[in-house]
């Protein structure tokens, strides 16, 4: 079994500070996490040292990442804090989405793309479980987007989608208008 290290990672943005724990295999390692978290929470810089702290959620996520302790069977849920459904974080004087966290930390470079589960358990930040949407409001889920088709396929009417899935109009009739331009030549199939 490897013997792991512990450090404090401390993370500083403007007057705001964030200690996380970490442990690495050696001081390689641990400045590599270092790194990736700190691009991850937009810190402006940090300082790591061979120490003990408490052992938090987002630490453990870090710690998740570091060693992939992600399987694609098993949805993990965020244990934290919530706005809108969304697994976020409010750290280093701003809000932060769990999934964008990630996103950042794994280096993913998709300007402008939104994480979202596909798995459809709104909890889960399991990395293998993403799915990849334009658009930094998207405000409803794939599930609900297919919702959204099968109601105004029964003649629902905007307004009450909206208030079912509890989003803006604006948000429905956008997108319904995207579905259509995705799913256009679909819609031309015969029907059994
Ligand atoms: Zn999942």
């Amino acid at each position: 079994m490897l013997i792991k290290d512990k450090y404090v990672l401390s993370l500083i943005k403007e007057t705001k500070k964030l200690n996380l724990q970490i442990t690495a295999q050696d001081s390689g390692h641990a400045q590599a996490q270092a790194g990736d978290i700190s691009r991850s929470l937009g810190a402006e810089k940090y300082n790591l040292n061979y120490s003990n702290c408490e052992e938090d959620l987002l630490s453990k996520l870090f710690k998740d990442l570091a060693e992939n302790n992600f399987t694609h069977g098993e949805c993990r849920e965020w244990e934290g804090t919530f706005t809108n459904n969304v697994p976020c974080t409010y750290v280093l004087g701003s809000r932060h989405y769990i999934r964008t966290i990630i996103l950042k930390y794994l280096d993913i470079p998709k300007d402008g793309v939104t994480a979202k589960p596909k798995c459809l358990c709104k909890k889960c930040i399991n990395p293998y479980h993403f799915t990849y949407v334009q658009g930094k409001n998207e405000k409803i889920s794939c599930g609900d987007r297919k919702l959204v088709v099968a109601y105004r396929s029964q003649g629902v009417g905007i307004p009450q989608i909206a208030a079912a899935l509890n989003v803006h109009r604006s948000t429905i009739y956008r997108q319904l208008s995207n579905e259509l331009v995705s799913n256009g030549p679909e819609s031309h199939r015969n029907g059994g």
